[in-house]
């Protein structure tokens, strides 16, 4: 297939692809599917050979959150029955990390919801980060904790974080339809302030919401531009008690072609499979480990993921390798000049958009999280 050895042509220069050609990616038919996961594998492999890094989320504060994102079973009105607590103290949040890093994590993603942090919480937050990094200094520490103020990164990287996360999540021009109590821009604005800070920028999207072929190219070129070192690509885990309940619009087929589109888009960025891997991927998630080269390791903040030890056996299986904290994630060019994802071509007409196939909705794989952080009992790692 011509547009295949293009892509990876490209992949292997860090050179963008077209929008018409990111698009024909999604396009593509289950017969060829085999062929475009081994078009991406090769791009993967490429630049971070067969290594997978383990990523672990530690839910600091759950639920109760002012924001109305419409994906999120922590937002403003959400009638899901997750888990909610207030702040877990530094002590509390270092022994979930610890267990996540025994687990096989390199990174620890210590996760508030909220708008933003307060003054108080950054030092909160600092606290713990120092509780994390006196256990064990060779852990990377990223924070996820909304939109930040003017110093609050710098204080962060001063603290010790290693990271900041903040997803795009979907297209600009869809944006407001999914969120009302900010902005899109407000969104940029946290990624960049995170990145002046000299923190290594964590940022992705959400797909299965309802969106278009085009949106799913719009978020991914976006953030190519905004240039984090990993882009976490969740899959919708639609939530009863959430506006987004009834949007099962993920096939395993599909999940793998969002994954390859990234890849070739983000050619030498950490891809990262995050939130819907296990409900969405299901018995293809070995297959998408040839895409993506990061995965969370056990829970995710208010769903239970599958059991640790099913994940490094899965990574195994499939002839990858846990990463160790003496590999270093990134390419050199990348780990060195801090960013460079090569050069962005965009513009050009939208292709088709292909109507997403339905099926059974598989609530049944959902489950709520009721171990680990914010409970008495032992964590999934
Ligand atoms: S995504 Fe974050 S800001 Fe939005 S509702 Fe959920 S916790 Fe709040």
């Amino acid at each position: 297939m011509d547009l295949l050895n293009t892509l990876v042509d490209k992949g292997l220069r860090r050179e963008s692809p077209t929008r018409e050609e990111a698009l024909a990616v999604l396009a593509t038919s289950d017969d060829e599917l085999l062929d475009v996961v081994a078009a991406a594998g090769k791009v993967r492999r490429h630049w971070f050979g067969r290594r997978v890094k383990l990523n672990y989320l530690v839910n600091l504060k759950s639920g109760l959150c002012p924001e109305d994102c419409s994906y999120c079973s922590q937002r403003l009105g959400s009638k899901a029955e997750i888990l909610k607590y207030t702040w877990l103290k530094p002590g509390e949040a270092s022994e979930a990390a610890a267990a996540g890093v025994s687990g096989g994590a390199k990174r620890v993603c210590l996760v508030a919801s909220g708008r933003g942090p307060t003054d108080r919480d950054v030092d909160r937050v600092s606290e713990t980060i120092k509780a994390i990094k006196e256990q064990n200094e060779s852990v990377e520490v990223c924070a996820c904790l909304g939109l930040l103020s003017d110093g609050q990164a710098e204080r962060l990287r001063e603290a010790g974080a290693d990271a900041y996360n903040h997803n795009l999540n979907t297209s600009e021009s869809t944006y407001g339809d999914i969120t009302t109590t900010h902005t899109y821009a407000d969104r940029v604005d946290t990624v960049q302030k995170a990145h002046a800070a000299g923190l290594s920028a964590c940022s992705g999207l959400i797909a299965g919401m309802g969106e278009s072929d085009e949106d799913l190219v719009d978020v991914v070129f976006s953030l190519r531009e905004l240039d984090p070192d990993s882009v976490p690509v969740n899959f919708l885990i639609p939530f009863e008690g959430t506006p987004l309940a009834k949007e099962w619009n993920l096939t395993p087929q599909r999940c793998l072609r969002i994954l390859a589109m990234t890849r070739f888009v983000c050619p030498d960025v950490e891809v990262r499979i995050a939130g819907g891997r296990e409900v969405h991927l299901r018995t293809m998630q070995p297959l998408a480990l040839h895409l993506a080269n990061s995965i969370f390791l056990g829970d995710y903040l208010t769903s239970e993921g599958q059991a640790g030890k099913a994940d490094l056996e899965m990574i195994a299986d499939a002839g990858f390798e846990v990463e160790g904290t003496d590999q270093v994630t990134l390419p050199g060019h990348r780990a060195t000049a801090g960013g460079g994802c090569g050069s962005h071509e965009g513009g050009g007409a939208c292709g088709s958009t292909p109507a997403a196939r339905t099926e059974e909705p598989r609530t049944d794989l959902v489950a709520v999280r009721r171990r680990g952080a914010g409970t008495d009992l032992a964590p999934n790692a």
